[in-house]
């Protein structure tokens, strides 16, 4: 079987989800082999998990330095570690760095890049949602190893226990001058709630929120869901909430099991960002906002009447915590 290169997002304890749906899809086309980039010990912390998703093999690019430079050890990573094993592929998350080491790797390789994939099959033919949502294409390379970049939440994350061996890659330095160095980490706040890209239900507001104090009334449906927050760009360049939750082609991408859109009129580059969410349900007042036009359900209504009153519902059938 010929052998798939898996970068592994983690935050040094843990494995993120993303890096389970991309071992997933590694095993459409061959045996996955983990690459973890992290400081000294990292991938010992996490390989039981990878090779309880799959994972026969774990690379370990490990550094002292590996954890302060952005990006750049990752595409070093990746780079040594097809010379070792010459893959079919190269599969990383189509997170904000996941593109830019995908981008950075292909052009290093002289090779092909295939970015917000959402789909592929065991021949390497992908499908992609291309000019900001606007158009979902089939393509391969056509030449050298793919890097294939697949949005999180693409695909269902699976068990399937194997023995992970581990070998190490011996990262070379990182040259300061041509790699951003992180100088400081701030923990993003988003008390108990999920990641938004790892989240299973998100439901975002929109203009129609109308300000920070309406952000309440999507929190509360959010947490009786279990589900995380996200926001439009309208909503976050108005302040109604913090940037970090933006969906949309130039904010995060997420494909839950169910969206919910409140007051969001369903521009295309918000589209670009959540169109392919398994359920999407909408809530607007105008019956001919676009958002309906994907939206699985939707509700015409007033926001702060509908969500509040699906708040209440969810809680009751849920029962109490
Ligand atoms: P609006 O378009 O103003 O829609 C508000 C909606 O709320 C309306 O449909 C209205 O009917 C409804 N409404 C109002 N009050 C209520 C109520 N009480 N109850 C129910 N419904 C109500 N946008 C993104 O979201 N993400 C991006 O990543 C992004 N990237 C962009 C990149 C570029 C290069 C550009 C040019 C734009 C980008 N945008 C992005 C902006 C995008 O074009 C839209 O302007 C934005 O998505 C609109 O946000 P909205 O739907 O919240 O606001």
């Amino acid at each position: 079987m010929p052998d798939v290169l898996v970068l592994v997002d983690h935050d040094g304890e843990r494995v993120h989800k993303s890096t389970y749906e991309l071992l997933a899809a590694a095993r459409r086309l061959g045996e996955p082999i983990a690459v973890v980039v992290g400081t000294p010990g990292t991938s010992a912390r996490l390989r039981d998990s990878l090779a309880l998703h799959g994972a026969t093999v774990v690379h370990a690019a490990e550094s002292t330095e590996a954890g302060e430079f952005l990006g750049s050890p990752a595409v070093d990573a990746l780079q040594l570690a097809v010379r070792a094993v010459s893959p079919t592929a190269v599969l990383v998350s189509a997170t904000t760095d996941g593109k830019e080491v995908a981008g950075r790797l292909a052009a290093r390789l002289d090779t092909a890049l295939l970015t917000d994939v959402v789909d592929l099959d065991s021949s390497g033919t992908v499908t992609q949602i291309v000019f900001g949502g606007a158009y979902t294409v089939r393509s391969e390379a056509t030449h050298g190893v793919p890097v294939i970049a697949l949005r999180p939440g693409s695909f269902e994350p699976e068990h399937h226990p194997v023995g992970a061996v581990q070998h190490e890659l011996a990262l070379p330095p990182v040259d300061p001058t041509a790699s951003a160095r992180v100088t400081a980490r701030r923990a993003a706040l988003a008390g108990d709630r999920p990641p938004l890209t790892e989240a299973s239900v998100v439901v975002s507001g929109g203009r129609g929120v109308a300000g920070a104090d309406g952000f309440k009334v999507v929190e509360e449906l959010a947490d009786a869901l279990g589900g995380a927050v996200g926001a439009s760009r309208a909503a976050v360049d108005a302040g109604y909430y913090p940037h970090q939750y933006q969906v949309g082609q130039t904010g995060k991408s997420v494909s839950p099991q169910l969206y919910i859109a409140l007051g969001i009129s369903g521009a295309i580059q918000h589209l670009a960002g959540m169109q392919t969410s398994k359920t999407i349900v909408a809530v607007n007042k105008d019956p001919e906002a676009p958002i309906f036009g994907v939206a699985d359900y939707g509700v015409v209504g007033d926001l702060f009447s509908v969500a509040p009153q699906l708040t209440r519902e969810v809680s009751a059938r849920r029962g109490p915590a």
